[in-house]
């Protein structure tokens, strides 16, 4: 069979004009789930600033010349601050350069991209925002988790569980999630699992309450935890699930039961083909 060659003619897409700073998602990690839109910056930009979740391989589409700045803020290495990154990023839109700002997943989902963005304006320079897609959802459909399904929930809540202190958040109403939200994805949550735990079950949610931890979603290292509120911690001192994780709280976890699509891939069978009990063939609706 005979392959298309996939061009992104300069033309047609829009270009990174010199002064221009393009803030665009790398998605969760799998390099496949960037935009081409984001592809088309890599291929253009004079530099690009990246940060610790934008996986290596990404970089290398980059041209052989363009200079790549380092942004992370991952625990362990030296993080840079939010000030100097967004100055950083004004400074080199001011010298003329075409400037890619990479960001996991989507830069405005607790990626502090609205925080650039708005100095970007502030101070004159023009920007592009690409969307990514977000580990919450991405990360999750990778472990074989619908964020949404018509039989579990009619909303899902992003959560994060940790404010700008690093503090577990304390702002967070987890009466009103609880009631309000059947599915609750929370992003940077490992640190303060225990808090989230108490929050969720104060509020109600049953000890026995399907939950799913997915560190490092859609990289080849990606693990996935199964568990419930009432066993989360217990399991997760058991397991080695370093961060970046995402927690899933709800009975959208028991879909992976069917649809863990990586399994089916290694060739294992679905280990339930109707978690939620409902006794019909899914296309059947009510
Ligand atoms: N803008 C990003 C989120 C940045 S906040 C997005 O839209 O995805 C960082 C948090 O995102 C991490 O603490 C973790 O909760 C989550 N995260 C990012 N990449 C992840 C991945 N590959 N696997 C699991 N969680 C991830």
């Amino acid at each position: 069979m005979e392959e298309s060659t996939l061009t992104l003619p300069n033309e047609n897409w829009p270009s990174i004009e010199a002064g221009w700073v393009w803030l665009c998602g790398a998605g969760p990690g799998d390099p496949g789930l960037m935009t081409l839109h984001a592809v088309n910056a890599l291929r253009q930009a004079d530099v690009i600033v990246y940060d610790a979740l934008v996986a290596p391989e990404i970089l290398d589409w980059a041209r052989p010349e363009a200079e790549k700045i380092y942004a992370g803020k991952r625990g362990g290495k030296p993080s840079a601050k939010q000030v100097d990154i967004s100055l950083t990023l004004v400074d080199l839109a001011q010298q003329g350069k075409r400037v890619l700002r990479l960001k996991g997943g989507d830069p405005f989902v607790f990626g502090r991209g609205g925080e650039e963005a708005q100095t970007l304006i502030q101070h004159g320079v023009p920007v592009r925002i690409v969307p990514g897609i977000s580990a919450g959802i991405g990360g999750l459909a990778y472990a074989g988790i619908p964020v949404t399904h018509r039989d579990v929930n009619q909303a899902v809540t992003f959560v994060t569980g940790h404010d700008q202190t690093g503090e577990a958040t304390k702002t967070l109403d987890w009466d009103a999630l609880s009631r309000s939200s059947g599915v609750l994805v929370i992003y940077m949550g490992m640190k303060h699992a225990p808090s989230i735990r108490a929050g969720l079950m104060g509020a109600g949610r049953a000890a026995d309450e399907p939950v799913a931890i997915v560190s490092q979603a859609t990289t080849p290292n990606q693990k996935v935890l199964e568990t419930t509120l009432g066993q989360m911690l217990d399991d997760i001192a058991k397991t080695e699930m370093g961060p970046p994780a995402i927690i899933c709280v709800g009975r959208a976890v028991l879909m992976r039961q069917v649809l863990d699509w990586q399994a089916l891939m290694r060739g294992e069978q679905p280990r339930n083909l109707d978690p939620l009990g409902r006794g019909k063939p899914a296309e059947v609706r009510d």
